[in-house]
């Protein structure tokens, strides 16, 4: 169970994890990780004047790919709505903005195909005076996710920098036998929790249904997921330097098995939502 695994996990506080001598660079795949994974976490540091930069690595503009057949099924239009890059993007910008994340950078790498060089080839240019890097879990059972890890990760070890991840999918996803022995429960206050409502609230395209007959893409039970927050601090058995291992996150639970939020799922179902994962991803 993971509310087992989660009361045993340590708890840790913000002041913990970060290095207040340098910038904190917070990664994410898709507009929105950084605010469902560690929206608190972000909103305490930008209260308490540690100097934050954000690198999105995508506009997470393929969200709905992986319900093409549904959408057929439904007469809905495939360009379900129009304008997803831009939309999303102002989403992520809102969403920084009440968390106090002013120094932002999005990018537009592919969203679903996410490949870790590039991931790292980008995050390189926004590396300045960065000494604490905070990034998806790279064993997140999204593959964007997990590739925008271990680039944060690798970035990490290239700068000699501190290194955190946060879970997207984990617990809603995941395997808690999996689970990490570097899991720590995040202390977080009243102010933390309404600072991630209100950017959370941004992200209108992921949280509400997009059209009949078809559920958000972040439904209300995953965001329940993360009601206690997590974080992955890596332990002397599972150092930044594991994140070069192409192995990593090849479990037989790298893939969901279906999707949150659709009325038509088989058994051979979408793919992930949240951002489709790469054709060649295992099932
Ligand atoms: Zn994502």
């Amino acid at each position: 169970m993971w509310a087992d695994v989660v009361r045993a996990a340590p708890p840790v506080t913000p002041e913990d994890l970060a290095d207040t001598g340098g910038v904190t660079l917070v990664v994410s795949a898709h507009p929105d990780d950084e605010t469902l994974g560690a929206g608190r976490l972000l909103a305490h540091w930008a209260r308490t004047g540690l100097r934050l930069r954000a690198a999105c690595l995508t506009r997470g503009d393929a969200c709905f790919d992986h319900l093409a057949d549904v959408l057929r099924d439904l007469d809905a239009p495939a360009d379900l709505l129009p304008g997803m890059a831009g939309r999303r993007e102002a989403e992520w910008h809102a969403a920084m903005e009440a968390l106090g994340v002013h120094d932002r950078h999005p990018h537009g790498l592919p969203d679903g195909g996410l490949a870790d060089d590039d991931a790292l080839d980008v995050l390189r240019r926004v590396a300045d005076d960065v000494t604490t890097v905070l990034a998806p879990w790279p064993h997140d059972p999204h593959p964007d996710h997990r590739a925008a890890g271990r680039a944060g990760a690798r970035l990490a070890a290239e700068l000699g920098a501190r290194f955190c991840s946060y879970p997207v999918w984990m617990t809603y996803w995941g395997d808690p036998a999996e689970a990490d022995p570097g899991l720590r429960r995040v202390a977080a206050d009243p102010a933390d929790d309404h600072a991630r409502e209100a950017a959370l609230a941004a992200f209108v395209s992921q949280l509400e249904p997009p059209t009949h007959g078809i559920g958000p893409i972040v439904p209300p039970e995953m965001l329940a997921h993360h009601d206690t927050p997590l974080l992955h601090v890596p332990t002397a058995h599972h150092t930044p330097d594991d994140a070069h291992d192409d192995t990593l996150g090849t479990t037989p639970h790298d893939t969901p098995h279906s999707t949150p939020g659709t009325t038509h799922v088989d058994d051979d179902g979408p793919a992930p939502a949240h951002g489709a994962p790469t054709p060649k991803e295992p099932r």
